[in-house]
């Protein structure tokens, strides 16, 4: 999905809403129609788009400048809060994305945060540890005015990670003597201030949300003369047919797109899953698909990973690995014979040109925007289940607002409470987004998600007298 996909995506969720009687019955009229207007304005814009440039010396001495972004989209619902992205596809308009789906995101999962994000157009593994370190204090030196615990808290993103985070601390630490530093960036280092459980936070939820759908809520909700017909019925239909493989030990076939910090997390959630039985056939990283129609060895692949921060990509590299699979090219991966397809990369990766061949039946957007609007809506037509960004990967926000209390009330939670609470949140949104979805028959699993999330910013613009 594209910043206008998305943007478009607001402005007809905005118009069901206006037209709901049921939503804000005290306003009618030309108020109203006012109020729907103003609000839809004002979360198509981005409060603050600010873009400079970071000058490193490479170690070669070459000196690069190099292009760098934080958009601040909006904070009516708390604080703006996101990641920063270390990656070669950084542009403005994809960081301007990727800062709605936070405020979108956010208020979905009903979190006092407004939405931002960063990103710096570097390919990480082209720079050195020394290199890398600059960048991110130049970051933070580049931002400060922009950044703090009660302005805008980062986080880590794609290419980033809480040493990222831990050096961007030190720097803000620096620039800000006697402020509180803790709280301007989560997702930081166990030993700086940082939650017991972030790291795996963010696919432990996208995991968790598709187990969660399948293995709890689908049992109780799928019988089919309680849904309305069409995409609905064969999204049911789809989910039953999972369940009734966990109930016959019959392993479900899952695949994983991407294989860093949310990727490798999902996979080795599905791969020890004690509920439901696995075989992970396939996953995947920028460099290579790696299969095995038994399922792969998913531990041996993490800890190559930790080694080589790279998925084997050659019958040496397997070998090394201790690993059998079969290779193949990365962008196979969308297309392979599954039940489950997590995406936990980039952007984009189903488009028209594709979308036809992708055979999985659940789909898992671990990944901020893999699917372009239009295969969207066809993949939704065709009867699969998307469990949509902004519901899926938003584990690791729901941890970094636990760090960031933890931060300031000096006070360490348990990894174990922090799981659990994140647990129970996702699973609080995913009930209220698919009871709403299969219940009242709403027009999409995506359309919920962000009819639940703009009733909530709607709501809050309204109280705060913000429409006029
Ligand atoms: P990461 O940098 O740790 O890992 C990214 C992985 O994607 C790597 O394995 C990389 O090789 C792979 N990749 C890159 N381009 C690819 C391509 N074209 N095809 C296949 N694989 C490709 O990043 P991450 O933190 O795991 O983030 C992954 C996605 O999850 C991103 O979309 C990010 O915005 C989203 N996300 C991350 C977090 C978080 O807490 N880290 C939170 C929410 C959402």
């Amino acid at each position: 999905m594209s910043i206008k996909d998305t943007q478009a995506l607001i402005e007809d969720m905005m118009q069901r809403l206006y037209e709901d009687d049921s939503f804000l019955p005290e306003e009618s009229g030309q108020t109203r129609k006012q109020f729907f207007q103003s609000s839809t304005e004002i979360l198509t814009t981005s409060d603050k788009i600010i873009k400079s440039s970071i000058r490193v010396s490479r170690d070669n001495r070459e000196i690069e400048r190099i292009p760098a972004y934080r958009v601040q989209h909006n904070n009516i619902a708390g604080f703006y809060k996101g990641g920063i992205r270390f990656s070669e596809l950084v542009s403005e308009e994809e960081v301007e994305n990727l800062a709605v789906l936070m405020t979108l995101k956010n208020a979905l999962h009903e979190l006092p945060y407004g939405g931002a994000k960063g990103g710096v157009l570097v390919q990480p593994k082209d720079y050195s540890v020394r290199e890398l370190n600059m960048i991110s204090k130049k970051y933070v030196q580049r931002f400060t005015t922009d950044i703090g615990p009660t302005h805008d808290i980062p986080a880590p993103d794609m290419g980033t990670n809480e040493q990222t985070m831990d050096w961007m601390t030190g720097e803000y630490k620096t620039i800000n003597p006697g402020r509180n530093y803790l709280g301007a960036f989560t997702g930081k280092s166990v030993a700086n201030g940082g939650a017991k459980g972030r790291r795996e936070a963010t696919g432990r939820g996208v995991y968790h949300s598709y187990e969660w759908l399948v293995d709890d809520w689908a049992r109780g909700h799928t019988k089919e003369e309680s849904i309305p017909e069409g995409p609905h019925r064969m999204q049911a239909a789809h989910l039953r047919k999972l369940v009734e493989k966990a109930d016959k030990k019959e392993p479900i076939r899952i695949a994983v797109q991407g294989f860093g910090n949310v990727g490798s997390v999902a996979a080795e959630m599905a791969y020890h899953s004690q509920r439901l039985l696995h075989c992970v056939t396939a996953v995947s990283d920028h460099g290579v698909t790696l299969y095995h129609r038994e399922g792969l060895d998913i531990p041996s692949l993490v800890s190559y990973q930790h080694t080589h921060h790279q998925l084997p990509s050659t019958e040496e590299e397997l070998q090394e690995a201790g690993v059998e699979a079969e290779i193949f090219r990365p962008e196979h991966i969308v297309t392979m014979d599954v039940n489950v397809l997590i995406f936990a990369a980039v952007e984009d990766q189903v488009l028209d040109h594709n979308k036809e061949e992708v055979k999985a039946d659940v789909l898992v957007e671990g990944a901020n925007a893999p699917i372009d609007g239009a295969a969207d809506r066809w993949l939704h037509e065709n009867g699969k289940v998307v469990i949509p960004d902004i519901l899926a990967n938003a584990g690791g926000v729901l941890v970094s607002y636990l760090e960031w209390k933890q931060d300031r009330i000096t006070q360490l939670f348990t990894e174990e409470e922090v799981l659990a609470d994140m647990e129970r949140q996702m699973e609080q949104s995913c009930e209220k987004v698919f009871g709403s979805y299969f219940g009242e028959g709403l027009s999409s699993i995506r359309n919920t998600c962000y009819i639940e999330a703009l009733k909530r910013l709607f709501t809050l613009l309204y109280r705060h007298g913000k429409l006029f």
